[in-house]
């Protein structure tokens, strides 16, 4: 260890070139006087984050934000066409009921339309105008076919 290097004492000030004592006044050399030995800064092995904690990705469940209006125009789009197709059997059943029963199938089909139109969540009322108007065609229609029938039967019994 070199202690040539100069340092001043902090006593008397005077300057040394060597020794571990004053050449003047014969203090010890401080501590903190001593050529300062660069002190090996032990760069610390920066450890490799070697666990790089894989960051998955979390799946973002983000919830399906519906938006409202959308859904509304959705839904009432939704079984619309069942509705009108509902509606239109139920009124041309009423309309054939009177030829001989033809609007019974048109009121069966308008009942299962409207049924399937509600079932799609078909929110107007037309879906219950279409059964209301299937129900009528079917009754009307069973009944003029009854009275039919009956007139036939009646004809046939009178035929003989
Ligand atoms: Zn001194």
């Amino acid at each position: 260890m070199e202690n040539n290097s100069n340092w001043i004492c902090p006593t008397c000030g005077a300057a040394n070139t060597s020794g571990k004592f004053c050449v003047n006044c014969g203090s010890a050399m401080p501590e903190a006087a001593a050529p300062v030995q660069a002190e090996p800064v032990q760069a610390e092995p920066v450890q490799p984050v070697q666990e790089a904690q894989p960051v998955y990705a979390q799946p973002v469940y983000s919830e399906p934000v519906y938006a409202q209006p959308a859904a509304q125009t959705t839904s009432f789009k939704t079984g619309m066409g069942l509705a009108i197709a509902s509606l239109a059997c139920g009124v041309m059943s009423i309309c054939l009921s009177y030829c001989y029963g033809f609007g019974i199938p048109f009121g069966i089909a308008g009942l299962i339309l409207s049924g399937k139109a509600v079932a799609a969540g078909h929110p107007s009322k037309m879906p219950l105008a279409g059964k209301i108007t299937s129900i009528v065609g079917i009754v009307l229609g069973a009944v003029l076919l009854f009275i039919i029938l009956m007139g036939v039967i009646a004809g046939v019994v009178s035929d003989r």
